[in-house]
């Protein structure tokens, strides 16, 4: 080895022993005859020092000549401080150094590497293997090898077999895009980049592999978001003969042990809840339940009244944030602009305001009374101090955008503390979706998920009112996994294929050899994937999962360190039989 201990390992027990640190120059200061040179390493800081006197002349010439990011190797004393520092471990101690190789100098990099950087997002991008020699950053990266290490060791002792499934495979409809590459040897074919291992991981039931995971990289040419990546990481599993209360255990407990494991927090007692109760108490499928303000819904006591706009309404429908009565006039009127605005795009917001004295004061006086009011407040459980807010419109629309606000409140009234975890299953979600653009109905989940028995019915009289078998964890308002209950029969899958528009052959072609391996003998199985790297934000506290991705790209799917994507050579796409004629 090019050193005997690392920068974070010495300490006032090592005095007098000589030692060879390596590292990087993480900043000197030159006082003239002295010289203190901070050396970094992936383990800490250690001090050196360089005296004049002490330390030989031109040794201490070469040291003057040190710069931010050189990479050098010293040899010295360990010897303890005058002045300690007790804010680094090895603040007691520093090196006397007697012999300095430099062993790479490094131009002056383009940002600070504190853990307060002067770069920009971009810049950090370009130079990313300079960012990541932040602490800061690199911690977020051992967190991720931390859960990464912790959920394979669940996995294992719970029996679970890690395998690999194939990168270059055939569609498989998750909801997005697909990435797709040429084969050169089958001139005018693609492959295309798995959008989650779906079908392998149930062909690896039919194998009677039982129960399989793996951590897996998945593609989505979707458009990217703070918590989106093209390429991103599943904690992928299968399970054959369970049903969705033995799933919903079996990864609560891979939950459970991460937290416990990685951030000593026991999760406790992790709620379910339908989707419809999710959709009519908080207007979203992965609620938040940091804080409770749930839905009210009015129409019962505010319609009649002679407030037009709320006898037009399909739903009126409002909230109540405790103890926020004392929001000023000025306040309230941000809030409506907020919901107003086009992202949000609420017609305008009705307040009632419950004052401490017990009088109510609302946006409405003129057509509701005090008892009307009064009873508003009861049905909203509202108490002298509480502030209610009311929207309505379309039952729809309206729940979405109060679900905004309720989130916005949240966050205002300071009730979504990041070092609060509060997990939920949603269940029962609808097997499928009415898609206004293409005027069909798409797979909820994804078309190999099964409906409930009890509901299959309807598949052809009300489809969009079809239950599946299908659950989402939710975790602080996040949907960190996903999962159901598959189909594992030909004649079920093929139905399902009609009811998504397929034709019998478009079915076939497509998934040909899933319906044909669920006829040789395919046990019940069902599994669930889970958002490798937005499990990880959510344990570091971060609302972006690109810090915890070694070398993410930007908003535009760009690697902005490496240049990606980029045209190739012509010979390049002649051997692929292809010629590139971009659309204007
Ligand atoms: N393949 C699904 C997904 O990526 C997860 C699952 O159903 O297991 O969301």
């Amino acid at each position: 080895m090019l050193r005997t201990h690392t920068c974070g390992e010495l300490r006032l027990e090592h005095v007098n022993q000589l030692v060879t640190l390596a590292g990087w120059v993480q900043r000197v200061r030159n006082k003239g005859g002295l010289i203190w040179v901070d050396l970094r390493d992936r383990y800490g800081v250690t001090q050196l020092i360089f005296e004049e006197g002490s330390t030989d002349k031109a040794l201490l010439e070469k040291a003057a000549l040190l710069g931010r990011e050189f990479v050098v190797q010293a040899s010295g004393k360990v010897i303890e401080r005058t002045s300690k520092n007790d804010k680094i471990p090895t603040g007691s101690i520093e090196i006397k150094v007697s012999e300095l190789s430099v062993l790479n100098p490094a131009k002056v990099p383009p940002f600070i590497i504190e853990d307060e950087t002067d770069g920009g997002d971009e810049l950090r991008m370009k130079y990313r293997y300079l960012d990541l020699r932040r602490n800061v950053v690199r911690e977020k990266l051992q967190l991720r090898h931390r859960m990464m290490q912790e959920t394979r060791k669940y996995m294992d002792a719970q029996n679970f077999i890690e395998v690999e499934t194939p990168v270059l495979i055939k569609s498989t409809p998750e909801g997005a895009r697909d990435f797709v590459v040429p084969s050169r040897v089958n001139p005018g074919e693609f492959y295309a980049l798995p959008q989650s291992p779906q079908t392998f991981k149930q062909l690896l039931m039919v194998s009677g592999f039982d129960r399989y995971f793996q951590i897996v990289k998945c593609f989505r040419d979707e458009d990217l978001r703070a918590d989106r990546q093209p390429e991103f990481t599943q904690i992928d599993c299968e399970m054959a003969f369970v049903t969705q209360e033995d799933i919903l255990n079996t990864f609560e407990g891979l939950i459970k042990h991460l937290f416990s494991s990685v951030k000593g927090i026991d999760l406790g007692y992790v709620e379910h809840m339908t989707f419809a109760d999710a959709m009519k108490f908080y207007g979203n499928d992965k609620p938040d339940l940091r804080f409770d303000m749930k839905f009210v819904e009015l129409d019962h006591l505010a319609k009649g009244k002679g407030f037009s706009i709320f006898d037009q309404a399909e739903l009126v429908v409002g909230i109540c944030a405790k103890g926020a009565a004392e929001y000023t006039r000025k306040q309230i009127d941000e809030l409506t602009d907020w919901v107003k605005r086009p992202q949000i795009g609420a017609k305008g917001m009705v307040y009632v305001r419950y004052n401490a004295d017990g009088t109510l004061k609302s946006s409405v006086d003129k057509f509701y009374s005090q008892e009307d009011l009064a009873e508003w407040a009861k049905a909203f459980g509202a108490e002298p101090g509480d502030l209610m807010l009311v929207l309505s419109g379309d039952a729809k629309s309206t729940r979405k955008q109060l679900s905004e606000l309720r989130l916005k409140m949240g966050e205002d009234l300071g009730l979504r503390d990041k070092s609060v975890f509060k997990p939920l299953w949603v269940v029962d979600f609808p097997l499928l979706e009415w898609d206004e653009e293409t005027k069909r109905f798409h797979a909820m989940h994804h078309p190999f998920t099964s409906p409930k028995r009890e509901d299959i019915p309807l598949l052809e009289t009300d489809p969009g009112a079809v239950r599946a078998n299908a659950y989402d964890l939710v975790i602080n308002g996040v949907e960190v996994g996903g999962g159901s209950i598959r189909i594992h029969d030909r004649a079920t899958q093929q139905l399902m294929f009609k009811h998504l528009g397929f034709t019998d052959e478009e079915a076939q072609k497509q998934f040909g050899f899933l319906m044909e391996a669920f006829e040789f003998g395919a046990p019940p199985h069902g599994g669930i994937a889970f958002g490798f790297d937005r499990l990880c934000a959510i344990f570091g506290g971060s609302d972006s999962i690109r810090d915890y991705i070694a070398f993410p790209k930007n908003n535009s799917g760009r690697d902005v360190m490496i240049d990606s994507p980029s045209t190739i050579a012509d010979d390049q796409l002649e051997e692929l039989s292809i010629r590139v004629a971009l659309k204007k």
